[in-house]
């Protein structure tokens, strides 16, 4: 291989740690040895300094414009990723003997996040798709919540099986949780619903290291403080994200990506009308394959995040996987518990690679279907 392809940037279809919008990697790039008027890199610099402080208000300031969090919210900074979360809501949220963790489970992230949650009080499962291979959500009649919630969770978009909420069940007057991690900033989502939602950032929003908790305020009250400082939302809040050294540049980057989907994007609706018009792509092209190429999701529960599919065999599979690999687009693999292929086609991945994708999907079809 040439240096000169060793350099070229690939496709990359990857889960996560995902693709970041080329202009952010660029400007990381350029303030890397020193930010403008600093001195220093954001990596050197004390969390505590006046520069750092600006860094973590703006990153703030446009989260809460570009996904329209109400004041009613609290928007928290954590580490320890979604699955620290997994624990951290129910450590604080289901205090109450009496009261019940409902959770909807559509797919691998739902069933771990449910598991944590005996660690901490009673779990009520009110929905499992376990059954259906986690191929959809719930009809809303097919949802069986506890007496007494103390929230209702589900997981926006299940990463692994492909399968996204596009509406939000009913959690009948119990907060709403929701985990957001791989599809959290792909469209408008009306914050006044939730009680919380979480989601960590290296799929969507940024890169590992950073954990966005938005929080309705009137849950703090429960946080309990018997809790270690750390798992206490309630001082993470009072703290306002810096109780300890938070991760200073997974929300620097975070910040850039805030500003690229308001700058360049033009907001969440166009970034929205964009996921569609990619993720449309693909799944016509599995709709025409007359049984090729199958998804994995029912169709009106299709992830725009995650493209979900195999072909008719495992060795097909793994010639796709390979040949497209040979072609510069990088990680189809799908996810060793359910095999197949995955294009994983967040928010920064250009039309570009969605378009070249899809071409050479057609043209597989073409030589082996
Ligand atoms: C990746 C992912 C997680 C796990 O995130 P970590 O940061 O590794 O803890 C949880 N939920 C969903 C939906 C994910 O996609």
């Amino acid at each position: 291989m040439s240096t000169e392809t060793l350099n070229q940037r690939c496709f990359n279809f990857s889960a996560g740690p995902a693709v970041l919008p080329e202009l952010v990697l660029e400007q990381i790039r350029d303030e890397m040895l020193c930010l403008p008027g600093v001195g220093s890199s954001v990596l050197e610099i004390s969390h505590r300094s006046k520069e750092f402080g600006h860094i973590l208000n703006d990153a703030r300031d446009r989260f809460r414009a570009l996904f329209a969090v109400p004041e009613s919210h609290d928007i928290l900074f954590l580490q320890g990723g979604a699955c620290l979360q997994n624990a951290m809501i129910p450590a604080n949220l289901l205090v109450d003997a009496e009261q019940t963790g409902d959770y909807l489970i559509t797919g691998s992230w739902g069933k771990k996040s449910s598991a944590e949650a005996h660690r901490f009080g009673n779990m009520h499962v009110a929905w499992n798709g376990d059954d259906d291979n986690f191929c959809r959500v719930p009809d809303s009649s097919e949802i069986h919540r506890s007496a007494n919630p103390a929230f209702v969770h589900f997981t926006s978009n299940e990463t692994i099986q492909g399968v996204q909420f596009h509406t939000e069940p009913d959690a009948g007057g119990a907060p709403l949780v929701a985990d957001m991690s791989s599809d959290v900033l792909c469209r408008p989502v009306d914050i006044d619903k939730y009680g919380l939602i979480y989601a960590c950032a290296q799929k969507n929003s940024g890169v590992a290291g950073v954990t966005v908790v938005v929080i309705r305020k009137d849950l703090l009250e429960r946080c309990s403080d018997r809790l270690p400082l750390y798992l206490n939302y309630a001082k993470h809040s009072a703290a306002d994200s810096m109780a300890n050294t938070p991760p200073t540049f997974a929300i620097y980057v975070l910040g850039l990506v805030c500003k690229w989907l308001q700058d360049e994007v033009g907001g969440l609706q166009q970034m929205q009308a964009i996921n569609e018009q990619k993720s449309n792509l693909l799944y016509d092209i599995i709709d025409t394959s007359q049984g090729f190429f199958q998804g994995h999701a029912r169709t009106q529960d299709r992830s725009i995040m995650n493209v979900v599919f195999k072909t008719p065999n495992a060795e097909l599979d793994a010639k796709f996987i390979a040949q497209a690999a040979a072609e510069n687009m990088t990680t189809l693999k799908g996810h060793r518990s359910l095999g197949g292929i995955r294009a994983s086609i967040y928010n920064a991945m250009p039309v570009e690679g969605v378009e070249t994708l899809g071409n050479f999907m057609k043209d597989f079809l073409k030589a082996n279907g």
